[in-house]
Formats: structure tokens, sequence, C-alpha cells
């Protein structure tokens, strides 16, 4: 697919979400800033409901799993020991005549065809050089030599700002999980098989820039490390997989889109035995959601040698001690974000002609809940839906709209994704029934209002 049609696909879905503040650009005021973006009021609470519900899903409601929160800056030793220092690269390409800078395995995809996954930078370079590629924003055939470049982000941690003082941004969250093993298993009762999740940032300093919030260079990624012995690794794995195919379907992600993709052998990760990712049909094409990866017990090893400590798993019953293996499902939240708006985006032409544009969100992740409307600016309408809405404002995000006319107003929640709208009118100040609108169908029914409580929580699980 060319890039023009990658941002025509897109198109409508970046509109939206900036014209009813899901996701603005970064630093807009100032021209923008490349691959950054703020979340806006309801883009910050669909974020919020994805990670709210997968903590739930991961951590509380199972009994082998406990929650961790630790730094986004670790030791700089920590990152050699991961192979991050020298192995987390990407190979970049420099067009001499308009300066554009490329991912060079993504410009050979992109311009010949081929994977370029697991090719060394020499491959690459003759690659580029043998089939004389051009480049895709000027059509100049002048590329400098393609070398590495390591994608995490460094800082200084004192004033004198010298090399010695370099500290990393974390590139993942996984490896505080890795540094905090042993005051996990010293100071709670996990015996092996047992995860660890962790919810926080990652930074990446991403060569190409990528399809709106897809690829960015700050974001958010949910983790799991799930401590294992070595012979239940394939079957642990399985579980996983399936586990994270039960949470695309939970926040309500259609399944036919979401497929496996395994990465063939020669081209792993240097920590891992096998991994699967869970690709997911964007508007832009099939691409990774999420991953899954068998790391072995390559990080706690590379971790008790660096750092000299004994990062060995007793056996509070048998005694026996070893350095358990690990299965890693990842979760990236901005990710899940776009592939939400890209499922739920819809624009309808109604019977009567009029378009509408409505997010089917599943009403678990749903920003807004119920939206609650008095039929007219007039009173006792107004007190009445405020009483309505009051109530329920404490179970649930609501939202209270007066203005304009009611046509409008459902329109305006359709384009949020609110499940459910409520109209308090002439027929409520006679019998206490209010009418009740299904975003999908559009259907309206009376409800009576000490009913309303319980119909929506059952609605809204
Ligand atoms: P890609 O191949 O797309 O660069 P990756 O294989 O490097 O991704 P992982 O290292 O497996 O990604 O990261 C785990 C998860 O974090 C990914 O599945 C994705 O959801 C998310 N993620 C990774 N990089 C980014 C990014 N630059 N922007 C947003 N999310 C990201």
């Amino acid at each position: 697919m060319s890039t023009k049609n990658i941002q025509d696909t897109l198109k409508p879905i970046v509109a939206l979400a900036k014209r009813r503040g899901f996701v603005y650009p970064g630093s807009e005021i100032y021209g923008g800033f490349a691959n950054t973006y703020s979340f806006g009021p309801y883009g910050v609470e669909l974020k919020k409901n994805v990670k709210d519900l997968w903590w739930k899903t991961f951590v509380h409601e199972r009994r082998d799993m406990v929650g961790l929160d630790g730094p986004i800056l670790l030791h700089p030793k920590a990152w050699k020991a991961s192979g991050h220092l020298e192995g987390f690269n990407d190979a970049l390409i420099d067009c001499k005549a308009c300066k554009g800078r490329f991912r060079c395995d993504h410009l050979i995809e992109e311009t010949l065809q081929l994977n370029a996954d697991g090719l060394s930078v020499q491959q690459m370079n003759d690659l580029v050089t043998k089939n004389k590629v051009k480049c895709p924003k000027c059509g100049a055939q002048d590329f400098t030599e393609a070398r590495h470049f390591n994608l995490m982000f460094h800082t200084h941690m004192s004033k004198t700002g010298s090399d010695g003082d370099v500290a990393y941004l974390r590139p993942e969250t996984a490896q505080a999980i890795f540094l905090d093993f042993r005051n996990i298993t010293d100071t709670m009762r996990v015996r092996v098989p047992f995860g660890v999740g962790q919810i926080g940032k990652a930074f990446r300093n991403e060569i190409t820039p990528g399809n709106f919030i897809f690829r960015v260079v700050e974001f958010e990624q949910m983790e799991i490390e799930y401590f294992i012995r070595e012979n239940a690794w394939e079957k642990t794995f399985e579980a996983w997989l399936q586990d994270m195919h039960k949470w695309c379907k939970l926040i309500g992600l259609s399944p036919s889109r979401v497929h496996e993709k395994e990465h063939p052998k020669e081209q792993l990760s240097h920590y891992s035995k096998r991994t699967v990712d869970l690709v997911y049909d964007f508007p832009f094409g099939t691409s990774e959601l999420y991953g899954l990866a068998y790391r072995t017990d390559f990080d706690l090893k590379r971790h008790a040698e660096f750092s000299g400590q004994n990062l060995e798993y007793t056996d509070p019953e048998t005694r026996e001690k070893f350095i358990p293996h690990v299965i890693e499902p990842t979760f990236g939240v901005e990710r899940t974000v776009l592939a939400l708006l890209c499922d739920a985006y819809d624009c309808e032409t109604l019977e009567n002609g009029e378009e509408r544009t409505v997010l089917h969100f599943h009403p678990r992740i749903a920003p807004v809940k119920v939206a609650v409307f008095p039929l007219m600016k007039k009173e006792p309408l107004v007190e009445k839906a405020m009483h309505v809405f009051k109530k329920l404002q404490k179970l649930w995000l609501c939202e209270y709209d007066e203005g304009g006319a009611i046509g409008k107003r459902y329109r305006r929640q359709d384009e949020l994704g609110t499940p459910f709208c409520l109209t308090i009118d002439f027929d409520t100040l006679e019998n206490d029934t209010v009418t009740l609108r299904d975003r999908d169908s559009m259907k309206q029914e009376r409800v009576p209002i000490n009913q309303l409580i319980d119909l929506l929580s059952e609605k809204l699980i």
C-alpha cells in the first residue's frame, strides 16, 4: 500500500480522534514534535479503561500474578546485561539529496517487496545498491551507507553531563521486573509458576515515523514476565497465547481481524527461543499489535552474572534451586487504542440518507458510558435530568448535555462511542420513566428510573 493510501485510510479516524478530543498531535502550537501525541479528555479515559481492565484481568483476577511499578531509569549496567546496549539497533539510511531518513529494512520491504527481517547491514546495503533503490520521498538514487543506530534514548544523571553519567530511558518495561525478581520472591508468597505484571512508559528513538499512534517514541506497555520451570514452557506459551486472544475479545476487537504471526527461527531476538506476534488488520496493513516471547532464562542469568548476585529461586518444599525460565506476553497501550479506534469506526448511511459517524466501542471500554439529556432546556425537565445524572455519575463516567436539538446531541455521543443515551421528557414527569437509546441499533425503550441502575449495570459489564 502506498504512503498516500495509508494516509487516506487513516485520515477520517485521525480527524475524528482530534475533533472529539481523543488524540492531539504533540506540541502542536510549536508546529508539532515528530511522533509524539497527547491523549485528550476522551482518549485518556479510553486508555485508562484499557489499562484498568488489563490490570483487573491479568493481576487481580489471577492468584498466580502480582504487580510492580519499577523505575524508568535503571542502573546503566542493566542495559549491558540485557543486551540492549549492543543489540537494540535498527539500520538507518539517509537520502543525500532530500535528507530523508529511513529504516533500511522498511525501505527494502517497501520498495523491493522483500522481507528484510534478520538481514545484516552489509546485506541490506548490497540490496539497496544492486537494485538501485530510489528514495520514496524525492526519487533520487543517492543513499548513504546504512549503519546501526541504537534506539535507546539517553540522558545524564548528574550536573557534569560527562559520558560516565549516562542513563538510559527504558525501551521496555520488562527489565525492571527482572531486577526486582529477588525482592519479589523474598517479600511475597509467590511460587513458580507465577508472574509479575507492570504497566508503564517505554521510550524508543524510532527512525521512521509511523501511522499515527502506531509507532511513537514514547508509549506505554502492559507487560508480564511469567516465571516457570523450563519443562513447562511449551504448554505455558500456548496458554498465554489463548489468554491474549481472549483479551482481544474482551476489549471488543473483531476476532477476524486478529491473527498470529510466528517469527521464523533465524529472525528471533537475541533472548528469544520462540516469538509469536498477534497482528491486527490496521487500515495501513496487517501489523504487530502484541507479542508473546519465550525469553528462556536469558535475562535472570545475565543479571546474575553482571550484578554478581544470586538470582536463583528455591522451591519451598523440595529446596531445589534453579533460575526460572520466562514467558513474556507484552501489550502496547497506544496500539491497543489505535486498534480499538479502527475497529469501532464506522460511517453509516441511514435510511433517510443522512450520514452518521459512530464508534462502536464495547461498553466495557467506552470512555463515556451514559449521556443524560433533558428534552429541552426548560424546568422542570432540567432539574429532573440533573437528578438522574447525579445518581448515575457516582457509578460511571456520564455526560450531561442540554444544548441544541436532541438529534445533534445523539450524533455527538455516537462519535464518542457512548453506548447509551437517556432522555428526560414530559412523560418522565408523569410516570418517572425515561427513554434509553442504544447507540448501535438507535432503538429506544422506556425504562422506569428506579430500574435504570440495574439495567445499565447488566449492559455495561
Ligand atoms: P515493531 O516490530 O513494530 O517495532 P517490536 O517487535 O519492536 O515492534 P516489542 O519490542 O515486542 O515490539 O514491544 C512490545 C509491544 O510494545 C509491541 O507489541 C507494541 O504493542 C508496543 N510497541 C513497541 N514499539 C512501539 C512504538 N514505537 N510505538 C508504540 N508501541 C510500540
